[in-house]
């Protein structure tokens, strides 16, 4: 989920946000392929190691950068770059991933198909042109099945510039912020369900909406919180990622998302940085998937980085989209994370509340369905594939 955008894409989770289905949580073990749902590996390690030894046959540059801490099985955590391409190019393409940990299941799966092509000859990079694979952004997130950071930051919320604070919160946070961050372990029988519909109710769906993602930076044990300071993920792209772009005048940058819209369907999100270059977005993509976060009725949400690099291009034609692939329900979507929080915090790693609570998180942002992995996946492709052509 990325930062939630365009009034088309709210109006439709809206219509969405009461119907909650029941959910099985799949993770196929990772095949030898990388096309369709084989691309879809069981963890955090088995991607990283998929990643790099497809990205070595696709003869890419490839750097790993370490960050703090380790996974649950003591694996180093590392943002990952793979480059193909042209040395000095006119134009570059970036491909992020996993900047959500947990969405990085889906982000990877399309990173490595992509690698795969480029390996076995189905893909060509155009001349004057370099790809930049960058994965997992917040490692940590993704090795131990959580959307935010090993602080608890959301890291699409800590891109704030020097002088912008790191305060403050939607005014309807603090009305909802015990319902939403219960400090108990998760539990089948606190009635959220009921109570958020009562929220609803009572507050008004677009204020609770705003309140609850649009980021906030008062509660550090909460959800959507945006940090007190910018992170290491934060810090390493900010400081890297035009030297990844090689100097590139122009750069297009697409970042990978799940878990916003309809289940399976694919939208272009364009911040309102970008909202005078719409008509590039529609003439690259389908228009009707091209959602503009300005003119469709979305409200602010700090910290964006998108934004941020967008404010930093220094001369460059930067241009950034969030891809945003639905999976489930946006109320089952918000149970799923407010249940991983509770267990993170409060249950012991590898019991069946802590599994349950992962699997179904792992499930609201990579649904294990081979139907949705095969659609997910040839969005994103397709996407890859218009701008490159572009
Ligand atoms: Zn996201």
């Amino acid at each position: 989920m990325g930062r939630d955008a365009g009034g088309r894409a709210l109006r439709r989770r809206d219509a969405l946000l009461l119907t909650v289905a029941g959910a099985a949580t799949t993770i196929p073990v990772s095949g030898s392929s990388g096309t369709g749902p084989s691309a879809f590996s069981s963890s955090y390690a088995v991607a990283r190691r998929r990643f790099r030894n497809a990205a070595r046959r696709a003869r890419a540059v490839l750097e790993g950068l370490p960050l703090p801490g380790c996974g649950p099985g003591g694996e180093t955590l590392a943002v990952d770059v793979a480059t193909v391409g042209a040395a000095r190019p006119a134009r570059a393409v970036v491909v992020s991933s996993g900047l959500h940990g947990v969405e990085g299941f889906f982000g990877s799966a399309v990173q490595l198909a992509w690698l795969e092509g480029v390996g076995a000859g189905r893909i060509a990079v155009p001349p004057g042109t370099a790809v930049v694979l960058v994965h997992a952004v917040n490692p940590y997130g993704f090795a131990w099945r959580r959307r935010a950071n090993e602080r608890n930051v959301d890291l699409n919320r800590n891109f704030l510039d020097v002088g912008e604070p790191y305060d403050g919160t939607p005014p309807l946070y603090d009305r909802v912020h015990r319902l939403l961050n219960p400090d108990t372990p998760p539990s089948r029988a606190d009635l959220f369900l009921l109570r958020a519909a009562w929220a609803i109710s009572r507050h008004g769906l677009p204020a609770l909406r705003a309140a609850v993602a649009e980021g906030q930076y008062e509660h550090p044990s909460g959800l959507f919180f945006g940090g007190h300071g910018p992170e290491a993920s934060t810090r390493l792209v900010r400081d890297r990622f035009w030297g990844w772009t090689r100097d590139a005048g122009e750069v297009v940058h697409l970042d990978l998302h799940t878990g916003l819209g309809r289940h399976a369907e694919c939208q272009i999100l364009v911040e309102p940085v970008h909202a005078p270059d719409l008509g590039w977005y529609r003439a690259r993509f389908a228009p009707a998937r091209v959602v503009s976060v300005a003119q469709e009725g979305a409200y602010a949400a700090r910290g964006v980085m998108g934004a941020w690099l967008s404010r930093h291009a220094e001369g460059r034609r930067y241009r950034f989209a969030c891809v945003e692939i639905g999976t489930h329900p946006s109320l089952r979507v918000l149970r799923a994370l407010r249940e991983e929080h509770r267990a993170q915090r409060f249950s012991v790693p590898g019991s069946p509340p802590y599994e349950r609570a992962k699997e179904e998180l792992v499930e609201c942002f990579c649904p294990g369905s081979r139907r949705w992995r095969r659609a997910a996946h040839r969005w994103a492709l397709e996407m890859i594939g218009q701008v490159l052509g572009g």
